[in-house]
């Protein structure tokens, strides 16, 4: 019989943080919801990691690990447990105790009232620095000023969803999906549990500056199309800008002793608008390269193995990523 209630963690080098992970998490576990599973899911560890997953996930416990065949990115390693998750409810939530685990019982309690998404909202973020706070502040105003879909602010992928969401989402044909956006479209009854965002249990971010950055990028590319729009009235407002200049340079030409000097500002427009051109470019080029790797069709992930998978069967399939992960 599937467990009322899965949590899935991606896991990316967390050796150091996975015994208080399994300690604490077990502990609410058993007291909230006994019918539970765990599935961690490696995202190709490159400490200890997967031995530890190995000693956590015995066989007969209710842990279970996944093992993508190399490290594929946090969202690729979530898409991964989503898709082995069986249980009615799922909570997806971080390795390194930043979401604390005594939360799953209110987002479980709003579950069930009736709520299908039930996404923790960050109302402090502790001892995390102050250039990513801001950073990650404006960011998620941005990206709601330009999405269409209504994508709270200042929520992370530590979630509860309903098996019914759960399902929708991992049938989702895109590869560069991105989670809390997806979550948002997707619809269905939500609502936000406010929550402390508390420091790191042990060892350093694995979201480096370069992950994070791509991730906001992939997040307003994936949703919005107002930096195409942007290109064309950048456009259309240089090209009004010359050609009025050209108007008044001829007729200044025609009504004064107008010579022409200024190497200076020839200059300048040259490089203004070769920026333009190129910052142009390269926003197509961003929807380009993500037309490009959906219609590769590769998948999201490639598993390697399991630990303690479910009646010695497999329960994931050994890629996932396109629809239904039939890939
Ligand atoms: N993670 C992952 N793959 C990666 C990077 C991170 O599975 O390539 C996991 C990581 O182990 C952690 C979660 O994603 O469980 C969030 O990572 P981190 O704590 O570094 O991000 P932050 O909390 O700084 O946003
Ligand atoms: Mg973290």
């Amino acid at each position: 019989m599937p467990p009322t209630l899965s949590v899935v963690i991606p896991v990316y080098n967390e050796e150091a943080t996975l015994p208080e992970l399994r300690r604490r998490l077990g502990e609410v576990l058993e007291q909230i919801e006994p019918s539970h599973e765990v599935i961690l899911v490696n995202d190709g560890s490159r400490d200890g990691t997967a031995e530890a997953l190995g000693r956590i996930c015995a066989p007969g416990s209710r842990w279970r690990g996944v093992h993508l065949s190399r490290n594929f990115g946090h969202q690729a390693a979530v898409a991964a447990g989503l898709r082995a998750a069986a249980g009615a409810a799922v909570v997806v939530m971080d390795a390194d105790l930043q979401d604390p685990p005594e939360l799953v019982a209110e987002l479980l309690a709003k579950w069930r009232e009736g709520y299908e998404v039930v996404y923790a909202q960050r109302v402090s973020r502790q001892r995390e620095g102050w250039l990513k706070r801001t950073l990650a502040w404006g960011y998620y105003r941005v990206l709601r000023a330009v999405a269409p879909v209504d994508i709270p602010s200042d929520t992370g992928d530590f979630c509860l969803m309903d098996r019914k969401v759960v399902d929708a989402l991992v049938a989702l044909p895109e590869r560069n999906a991105y989670l809390r956006g997806l979550r948002a479209w997707l619809g269905f009854r939500q609502t936000a549990v406010p929550f402390e965002r508390k420091a790191r249990f042990a060892g350093e971010p694995k979201y480096t500056f370069r992950k994070s950055l791509s991730l906001g990028i992939n997040g307003i590319i994936s949703f919005s199309k107002k930096p195409l729009r942007l290109a064309t009235w950048l456009g259309l407002v240089v090209s009004a800008v010359s050609f009025l200049l050209g108007i008044y340079f001829i007729i200044l030409r025609l009504t004064s002793e107008f010579e022409i000097r200024g190497w200076a500002s020839t200059v300048v427009i040259i490089l203004f608008l070769g920026g333009v051109q190129l910052l142009t470019i390269g926003i197509i080029g961003e929807y380009l390269s993500r037309i490009y790797d959906e219609v590769k069709q590769r998948p999201q992930y490639v598993v390697r193995g399991e630990d303690n998978a479910p009646e010695g069967g497999k329960a994931v399939r050994r890629s996932g990523g396109s629809v239904g992960g039939q890939a």
